[in-house]
């Protein structure tokens, strides 16, 4: 087995012992893998060993990706994290799920060039968990407001929250941002919007993604512990 195909199974064992240790049935929990900055030859890769929905950040990169491996069956792109309103239409185009909407200017854009393209797409709405300025993301307090503002956006369909924790050692600062995003989840849930639903929690990455599984992550999004360092640029 290659490196990559040997570190997805390892990723796959934490996830598994995460899940036990917090009492969560196995396979509660998606490995997404992210390949921004990674050639088409390391998503190949993945997919090998089962991994067909991969995370990129950066749409041009990512939609590059998406023709060079128009030809794979079943591969899904996930686009991560903060995207300018100009990106809209070519992550309409392909991408199957956005984690990372933020802006009602960006959600209608969106909305508008799925409409044009008769697509839908899967929506996750950032949460900034941590309060860094640094953060995209809604404050935990005007996330319920701008789930409600969604609602004329018939072709983005809200499936739960994405947030970035505090890049902390101490792990109860890194928890405390999770359990702000549960509280956003269950006070969405009190007064759902309709047609919403907020049963996702994207929140993990390769150096907390146990202490999220423990805190309710439904989706973990993996970059370095899968495929390595990446350089610095990016
Ligand atoms: C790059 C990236 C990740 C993956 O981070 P790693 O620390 O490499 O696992 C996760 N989420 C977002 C939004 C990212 O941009």
């Amino acid at each position: 087995m290659d490196q990559i195909a040997e570190r997805v199974q390892a990723i796959r064992d934490r996830i598994d012992a995460a899940c036990a240790a917090a009492g969560r049935p196995a396979g509660s929990v998606e490995l997404l893998p992210v390949s921004k900055t990674r050639p088409a030859s390391s998503v190949l890769a993945a997919y090998a060993v089962g991994c067909r929905r991969f995370g990129e950040n950066k749409a041009q990169e990512a939609h590059a990706k998406a023709i060079e491996l128009a030809g794979t069956p079943g591969l899904e792109w996930v686009m991560i994290g903060h995207l300018q309103s100009n990106k809209a239409k070519l992550v309409a185009e392909f991408a199957s799920e956005f984690q990372g909407l933020d802006s009602l200017p960006l959600a209608a854009e969106l909305d508008r060039r799925l409409l044009a393209s008769g697509r839908r797409l899967d929506v996750l709405i950032q949460v900034n968990s941590s309060g860094e300025d640094s953060k995209f993301g809604l404050p935990p307090s005007e996330v319920a407001q701008f789930a409600s503002a969604l609602e004329p956006f018939v072709a983005l369909r809200v499936r739960g929250l994405m947030t970035l924790a505090l890049p902390s050692p101490d792990a109860a600062q890194v928890a405390a941002c999770f359990e702000r995003v549960l509280d956003v989840q269950r006070d969405l849930r009190h007064a759902p919007v309709p047609g919403q639903t907020y049963d996702e929690l994207s929140m993990g990455m390769s150096g907390d993604f146990e202490l999220a599984i423990a805190h309710g992550a439904t989706v973990v999004r993996i970059g370095t512990a899968i495929f390595g360092i990446r350089s610095p640029v990016h």
